[in-house]
């Protein structure tokens, strides 16, 4: 099968920023691709055009009912000027189970990896240079039907635009203070939490407000129904090293199955390191930090890749992990992931995918 992309070059290229102190997803690239859906049509007219605005109808439905998906992913460059995307399928497979659940109609995997291709080549002047800087890559899935009776839209639009980031971490990777939220919940079993919607985003905000007033950068969730099991934290998933063996909450159809995720739990089997998905409740938790037993704890997603935790504000009882230090395990994980990403070294897993 051949796909045919229409491309529009941009006539005025944007100056493109400096990388340093650059805020994640501020700056976007001079170009973006469009697929539409229409009922009865199917997905058409897939084209790479000058990054501009779009104009909707007020009556849209993304705007009304959040019929809408996302995704997140990276390209680099690396020190021998190639370009590498990190296990982009995965990204293409999770945007087509959100699809899914979302009544959004499936894309065309295929399409979706060229259109990611095409576009990062287009705009491949503008993959920063240097340690720890990538492509951010945001493809996402809007309602567009002007109607507002609650139904599955009969349009939409596919859109996949690019943002230059810094390194998340300017001076080494640093751990953070995680408040553990005991009002607000994510997600309930047979709710859209395993869904990259944008409800689940806009749901959170509140609970995120709560805890950076308090001083803490995430809130870590626990589980809608028993209040009492862990699920992720923020936008990332989440692993805790209890008496050497890691132990990460299991894919229970709430949490989101991060990507990043999936690669940490196969590094770990690789090394022989144990490593468990299972429940894991916050007394557990609690328990071991009293004990001495809660070595090490990291979130882990495509924006940061490794977040080392040094505090969990628990109603008010703060649990220290490695005296607030960014424990060894974490610290191996990042250079080994970020080294495998940016072919700085071997990726015996086939991960990477050249983009030329
Ligand atoms: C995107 C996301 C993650 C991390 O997924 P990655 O594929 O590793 O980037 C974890 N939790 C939530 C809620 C997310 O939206």
């Amino acid at each position: 099968m051949t796909i045919d992309i229409k491309i529009e070059k941009t006539t005025s290229p944007k100056t493109k920023p400096e990388t340093k102190g650059l805020v994640f997803g501020s700056k976007f690239t001079d170009h973006m691709f469009i697929l539409d859906y229409d009922h009865g049509q199917g997905w058409h007219d897939p084209r790479i055009v000058p990054y501009q605005n779009i104009s909707m109808d007020p009556a849209a439905k993304v705007f009304h009912y959040g019929q809408t998906i996302f995704e997140g992913l990276k390209a680099y460059l690396t020190e021998d000027g190639r370009i590498l995307m990190f296990r982009p399928t995965k990204n293409i497979e999770r945007l087509n189970l959100s699809n899914e659940r979302l009544s959004i109609p499936e894309i065309d995997p295929e399409l979706a990896l060229e259109a990611l291709r095409q576009l990062v080549l287009i705009d491949k002047e503008w993959i920063p240079e240097g340690e720890g800087t990538s492509l951010y890559i945001r493809p996402f899935v809007i309602a567009t039907e002007a109607a507002l009776g609650v139904a599955p839209s009969l349009q939409y639009k596919f859109m996949i635009i690019l943002s230059p980031v810094a390194a998340y971490y300017a001076e080494g990777i640093n751990p953070v203070k995680i408040y553990v939220e005991s009002k607000y919940v994510r997600a309930v079993p047979g709710g859209v939490g395993t869904a990259k919607t944008a409800g689940n985003y806009a749901a959170g905000l509140k609970a995120q407000e709560g805890a950076t007033e308090l001083g803490y950068s995430q809130v870590m969730w626990l589980d809608g129904v028993h209040r009492k099991y862990i699920e992720e934290v923020g936008s990332m998933n989440v692993f805790f090293k209890i008496d050497g063996t890691v132990v990460t909450p299991a894919l229970n159809g709430s949490i989101l199955h991060g990507i990043t995720r999936d690669s940490i739990i196969q590094l770990l089997k690789h090394w022989e390191i144990p490593v468990e998905e299972r429940q894991l409740s916050i007394d557990e938790l609690e328990e071991a930090s009293r004990s001495g037993k809660l070595e090490e704890a990291f979130g882990t997603g495509t924006a940061a890749v490794i977040s080392p935790i040094g505090e969990l504000n628990w109603q008010g009882e703060k649990l220290t992990i490695n005296e607030g230090k960014t424990g060894e395990l974490s610290a191996k994980l990042y250079e080994t992931l970020t080294g495998i990403q940016k072919g700085a070294i071997e990726d015996p897993f086939g991960w990477t995918l050249e983009v030329k």
